[in-house]
């Protein structure tokens, strides 16, 4: 042993200790064989595999999970070809077959040539961290969802329906297509709450909201709440004609399901009127207009004596 061999080792002992008793879990690989030259022994804490069952590069590639595998392979792959550090993040299996969260972080090692001789590098394990992103990542969609959605009945609220309309509008008066819309409102819903109640009443509408959006079954429809008890539906690709017909199924619907109104003027079953209004974009005229015309007819339908359709 050399007079400076001494030191040298007391730093090597150092170092693996300090590697060792990180909450990172160290290795290497040689890039000449594609073995693990070193790994160290918290691996097998985290994951259950004992540090000498990571032989080669390929114990690593088929503990990862395979929806991970070829993305982060083929991009290690690439980065240590071309001799720069990077990082992954992936799924490692577990030997309960479970899988951990893991960012590996990796460091090109070269020799004194400048050739790259090894891969360094670290596991972390960032489960929590994926927790946290994955729960953030859900409360955005839940509130994106909310504030398009009306709290009352689960369909669109007044400004969703202004964006599809002004959306609709437009590819309608790109493709010269006709867009139709249905104004609906519940016949003497003053009535009905009197009679039963403010909660019976909300539960009305829900289930109005249920009948109205079934019988409108085109993927690009859209039913919203306007407001109160006044519902719309937007019919892209729809005449007045086809319109119409949609209104009358909702009728229909909504009569089958016969939901009692003891107190209405109109029958003893709830009951709604509707205004029907199509307009072809390309002729000119902007959404307002077909808003305020299907509100004109169902003023009509009101006006006529309730539960009908007005189209004309
Ligand atoms: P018409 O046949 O002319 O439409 O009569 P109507 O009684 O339905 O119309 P009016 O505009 O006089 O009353 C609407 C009622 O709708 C009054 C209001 O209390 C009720 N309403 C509006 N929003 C809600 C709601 O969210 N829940 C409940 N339960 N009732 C609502
Ligand atoms: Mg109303
Ligand atoms: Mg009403």
């Amino acid at each position: 042993m050399s007079d400076d061999a001494a030191p040298l080792s007391v730093d090597t002992a150092v170092y693996k200790t300090l590697l060792e008793s990180t909450q990172a879990i160290p290795w290497r690989i040689d890039l000449q064989t594609m073995r693990f030259s070193y790994i160290g022994p918290q691996i097998e804490r985290l994951l259950g595999w004992s540090p000498c069952s990571w032989v080669t590069v390929d114990d690593w590639v088929e503990r990862m999970h395979s929806e991970d595998r070829e993305r982060v392979v083929s991009f290690c792959i690439e980065q240590s070809r071309n001799g720069i550090d990077h990082e992954a993040d992936y799924r490692a299996l577990k030997t309960d077959g479970s899988y951990v969260w893991i960012r590996d972080v990796v460091h090109v090692l070269r020799n004194e040539a400048g050739e790259a001789e090894a891969l360094v590098g670290f596991m972390f394990d960032i489960s929590e961290r994926k927790k946290s992103e994955e729960k953030l990542m859900r409360l955005q969609r839940e509130l994106e969802e909310l504030s398009y959605q009306d709290g009352l009945t689960g369909v669109a609220n007044r400004r969703l329906l202004d964006s599809v309309l002004e959306s609709e509008w437009a590819s309608a008066k790109r493709a010269g297509q006709a867009l139709s819309f249905i104004m609906l409102d519940i016949d003497c819903f003053k009535l009905y709450n009197d009679y039963y109640g403010h909660l019976a009443g909300d539960d009305c509408l829900r289930r109005v909201a249920h009948i109205v959006s079934t019988s409108a079954a085109r993927p690009r429809d859209l039913l919203a709440r306007f407001g109160g008890e006044e519902f719309a539906l937007v019919l892209p690709e729809t005449d007045l004609e086809a319109a119409c017909q949609v209104a009358e199924r909702c009728r229909a619907a909504l009569c089958d399901a016969a939901i009692p109104h003891r107190a209405s003027d109109v029958s003893h079953l709830v009951t709604v009127s509707m205004g029907v209004a199509t307009a072809t974009p390309a002729e000119g005229g902007i959404p307002a207009s077909l808003i305020e015309q299907a509100d004109r007819r169902l003023y009509q339908a009101k006006q006529s004596g309730r539960d009908r359709i007005v189209g004309e």
